[in-house]
């Protein structure tokens, strides 16, 4: 039997699938004449990946979830999941069939996912295995320019999405009950039992829970888009909330897009125009990440700008435990560990705080934040960190001042009595910044559950200011900056 088999990833869903339709396409053809040919689709949780750093219980739970989303969409079709070496698995299907070949996506993962993958490559190079890879939607690897990138993508999202939900289900009507050969059966690992997901995350993985916030955004939930987008609270409801399902291919972007543009056409609104931007600049970052992954361990401008930041890890620890004591950043930082989720700005301002007013390192934050949030994606995540913390080179450095964005973005301060419960009987604006309390106010207010500042914020943000502008300038940072335009930038 010739055993078509399809390697899940980051891609839990049954619909537009480019690997998962050609290998239904190839295994129908061959039974149509006549020749045995068998379908297996798998997940493979690998426990040395799920040690990096960047990976937790969370993120694994919402895998687990994903998979128990598929088996419910299609029950007859057997979706399998193993924990073990994948090169292991692998040679047990191979050696259990007659003719075997692999189908995925291509991985925009970690140098660990990349090197796996290179193994894997040999392994079936040497066993004469055919390996049909398939790109991560726009994202091109080895790309080296940015012209025509945009025509592309749009041309990409408005081509008709890849029918392998339709294919699924009619290769189980027309299945003949061919089993898997018993000796693959036989190969098969360890089952992989997922993790409970903790009771602060309330998005539950899988393609139909993917889909119903998918719906209520755009039936509803946009009107508010760009007005809340930067509110610690109410992004929560106004933002799309799409994250976890597309960083885990619950949802394809194409499938977003297109909903998106249906909408758009019956009823544009500023909300949804805002929204439709950042579907694009989803694969801007990954395709950025792509062509240079050394982003994950290294500043992408090797001109100097690292000297700024200084490892602490006494500053580092009550970072992570939220308890700097300056209000807003300790609310986010709770309420992200707590329900795995933090709007863009203020993602940006802790990583700001950390880097800029803390001094840093951001390759220090990094692994904290990629396990707390639920949508870790690599080829966001470390474009996003590094140019918040201001080593690209080539973006304005943005330092967020804590205060402003609590005045602007949380005026009452329910956020931050929301997670920071030691403060919600101080009032307003001391809430904000209680360091600023007269002796007598401390003394009256009771302040002594809550933290001190570790430095003060007026005269750190002013040091990083000059001293990164100043980084920013020198030649070889500026020679670094136009070596990256040329490679990211569109009409260079
Ligand atoms: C330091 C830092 C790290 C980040 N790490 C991640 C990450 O690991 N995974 C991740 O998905 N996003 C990351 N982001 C981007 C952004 O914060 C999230 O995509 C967004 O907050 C998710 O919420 P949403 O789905 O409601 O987004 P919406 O605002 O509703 O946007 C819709 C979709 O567009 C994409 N998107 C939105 N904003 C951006 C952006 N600035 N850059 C690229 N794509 C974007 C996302 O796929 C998002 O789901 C990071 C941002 C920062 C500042």
């Amino acid at each position: 039997m010739h055993l078509h088999a399809v390697w899940l990833k980051r891609d839990f869903r049954w619909n537009d699938h480019a690997p998962l339709h050609a290998a239904i396409l190839a295994a129908s053809k061959e039974r149509q004449e006549g020749q045995g040919a068998g379908l297996l689709v798998f997940y493979v949780h690998e426990p040395q990946l799920w040690t990096q750093p960047q990976y937790s219980p969370r993120h694994a739970a919402f895998v687990g979830e994903s998979l128990a989303a598929m088996r419910q969409l299609l029950p007859e079709m057997p979706v399998f999941a193993w924990e073990g070496d994948v090169l292991e698995i692998l040679q047990g299907l191979h050696s259990g069939t007659s003719k075997f070949t692999l189908y995925s996506h291509e991985e925009i993962g970690l140098l660990w996912t990349f090197e796996r993958d290179l193994a894997v490559k040999e392994w079936a190079r040497k066993h004469k295995v055919e390996w049909r890879e398939y790109p991560y939607s726009t994202v091109k690897r080895g790309r080296k320019t940015r012209a025509r990138w945009t025509q592309e993508w749009h041309a990409y999202m408005h081509q008709p999405q890849v029918p392998s939900w339709e294919a699924a289900k009619v290769w189980l009507e027309t299945a003949s009950g061919e089993e898997l050969p018993r000796a693959v059966r036989e190969s098969l690992g360890k089952e992989w039992r997922a993790p409970e997901r903790s009771e602060g995350i309330t998005q539950e993985g899988g393609p139909q829970r993917g889909q119903a916030y998918l719906r209520s955004f755009l039936s509803q939930r946009h009107r508010t888009y760009h007005l809340h987008i930067s509110k610690p609270q109410e992004s929560r409801t106004s933002c799309s909330r799409l994250s976890p399902y597309l960083a885990w291919g619950n949802l394809s972007l194409r499938e977003v897009y297109q909903a998106y543009y249906g909408q758009k056409q019956q009823a544009s609104h500023r909300g949804l125009t805002a929204f439709g931007s950042r579907l694009r600049w989803r694969e801007h970052f990954i395709q950025k990440f792509e062509s240079e992954h050394r982003m994950e361990w290294e500043s992408v401008n090797r001109g100097g700008l690292d000297a700024f930041f200084q490892k602490d890890e006494q500053r580092l620890q009550r970072w992570k435990d939220g308890q700097t004591g300056v209000p807003l950043v300790d609310a986010c930082m709770r309420s992200l560990c707590h329900t795995g989720y933090l709007n863009f700005r203020m993602r940006a301002m802790l990583v700001s705080y950390a880097t800029h007013v803390l001094r840093l390192p951001w390759k220090s934050v990094s692994a904290h934040l990629a396990q707390q949030f639920l949508d870790f994606e690599p080829g966001i995540h470390y474009p996003q960190l590094q140019m918040q913390a201001g080593v690209t080179g080539i973006n304005t450095v943005r330092i967020y001042n804590p205060i402003k964005q609590a005045q602007e973005h949380d005026p009452q301060g329910n956020f931050v009595a929301l997670w920071v419960p030691e403060l919600a009987h101080i009032p307003m604006p001391l809430r904000h910044s209680p360091w600023k309390a007269t002796a007598l106010e401390a003394e009256v207010l009771d302040l002594s559950d809550y933290p001190a500042p570790m430095v003060d914020l007026e005269e750190s943000m002013r040091e990083a200011r000059k001293a990164l502008y100043q980084a920013k300038r020198s030649p070889e940072a500026r020679k670094e900056a136009e070596r990256i335009l040329a490679m990211h930038v569109q009409g260079r």
